[in-house]
């Protein structure tokens, strides 16, 4: 069950245009996937955006990809960005343990960022923000920190200050670290360490007291050593951040481009530090046989299987439903029940999908991602043990679609 704290289940959210996919491709890329693919084909391991550009499509078909990011393993779950919200764009929704979400440093909150943000609190998913695009003209990271807090109710915590904006953006101060991050390369193919420049000590020492007095909101510690002006510990930091971020009364904030190779690093560095671990969430789940009572799943892998379809995918060879395993161990060529239909079904493929790669697997326990082939259903479908009988949604009559009009 240690295993899950290394595990991410995340979504990438943005409204169009914001730079999501440019952002997920460089996520894929930088976890060694779409890499590890270029190598294979002999075509270098180097990749421009535009050659990135190029290789849209192969990239990001997928409803859930998995990537390596030191030792942990992130799910990115698709989660559409068009504004025809239904039910199964919920249930894509509903997997995510948490999200980033991506706005443009020149249009800020637009409209589906509301929309999905919405959604997001209604699921309980805490997330992160991503200002993008703070290398374009009209970028203005203060505006839509405002916006952040005045449209979506947020409170924001921004963990990073630009070093020069629109084509003069350089990097990144980093107020936790207190240290400066330039990128280097005429396309940031790397990153570098600096001192804070003497320009930005000033601005920087103010956002950091500004960060840490947020944070004291959160921690009493923080607040006790504020108080003796002492020095607060950076694991002190760093977990308070997460835990404030898990409760939703912060959302951290960060600055980048998706143009920099090398500029998702930071951010890769956060979902894994401050997004929760299956472990860190409560998911309830229905027992038909008991009147529809909640249950509280355990994400344990030795307890009965309890695991939701969220998408369903037509490829040409057949059939991929995707799925959360929320407890228990799914295994290959077993029977579950499905407590909607009322009927078993074996199971017989399971696969974990990566960027354009699929690896059959033999099992997939609590927490897990994956795709499995042979079964027909619908979305929101609960799968669970034979002898139980459990449903993550209310089955008697469809959820209902909130009103997301803006
Ligand atoms: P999506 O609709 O949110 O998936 O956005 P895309 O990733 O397709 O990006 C929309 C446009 O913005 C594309 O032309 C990208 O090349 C561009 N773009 C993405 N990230 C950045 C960035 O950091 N800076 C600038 N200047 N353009 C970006």
């Amino acid at each position: 069950m240690e295993n899950l704290r290394n595990l991410r289940n995340i979504g990438i959210s943005a409204h169009i245009d914001s730079g999501k996919t440019t952002l997920t491709e460089r996520v894929l890329f930088y976890t060694g996937r779409t890499h590890v693919i270029k190598e294979v084909k002999g075509e270098g391991a180097v990749m421009d955006h535009m050659e990135l550009e190029k290789e849209r499509g192969i990239t990001i078909t997928s409803a859930a990809t998995t990537v390596r990011w030191n030792d942990i393993e992130i799910n990115i779950i698709d989660t559409p960005g068009h504004v025809d919200f239904t039910v199964e764009v919920e249930r894509s929704l509903r997997v995510l343990d948490g999200a980033v979400l991506v706005l443009c440093a020149v249009a800020g909150v637009q409209s589906q960022s509301i929309t999905v943000d919405r959604q997001m609190k209604r699921y309980n998913i805490p997330r992160i923000a991503f200002i993008n695009k703070m290398d374009r003209t009209g970028a203005n990271p203060v505006n839509v920190i405002q916006q952040l807090e005045s449209k979506l109710g947020l409170t924001v915590l921004p963990l990073q200050l630009p070093i020069g904006l629109e084509s003069n953006f350089q990097g990144m101060v980093d107020l936790i670290e207190r240290r400066a991050i330039y990128f280097d390369g005429e396309k940031g193919e790397d990153v570098r360490y600096e001192p804070i420049p003497d320009d930005m000590v000033e601005a920087a020492d103010r956002a950091r007291q500004g960060m840490l007095e947020a944070l004291s909101m959160v921690s009493d510690q923080i607040m006790e050593l504020l108080l003796e002006e002492a020095e607060v510990p950076l694991d002190l930091i760093h977990q308070t951040i997460r835990e404030g971020t898990i409760a939703q009364q912060l959302c951290p904030v960060m600055v980048g481009t998706a143009y920099r190779n090398k500029g998702v690093q930071e951010l890769l560095d956060a979902v894994c530090r401050y997004l929760p671990s299956p472990l860190d969430r409560e998911i309830h789940a229905k027992d038909i046989d008991d009147g529809m009572a909640e249950i509280a799943l355990a994400p344990d892998p030795s307890a009965p299987l309890v695991a939701m379809a969220f998408k369903l995918v037509e490829e040409s060879f057949g059939q991929v439903t995707y799925m959360r395993v929320y407890q228990g161990t799914l295994s290959k060529g077993t029977f579950y029940y499905n407590s909607r239909q009322k009927k078993r079904a074996r199971i017989s493929r399971i696969l974990r999908v990566h960027a354009d790669q699929k690896e059959d697997i033999n099992e997939a326990t609590a927490g897990d991602i994956i795709a499995v082939m042979g079964i027909e259903c619908a979305t929101g479908d609960t799968y669970c043990a034979e002898d139980t009988n459990v449903s993550l949604e209310s089955i008697f009559a469809a959820e209902p679609v909130i009103d997301l009009s803006i």
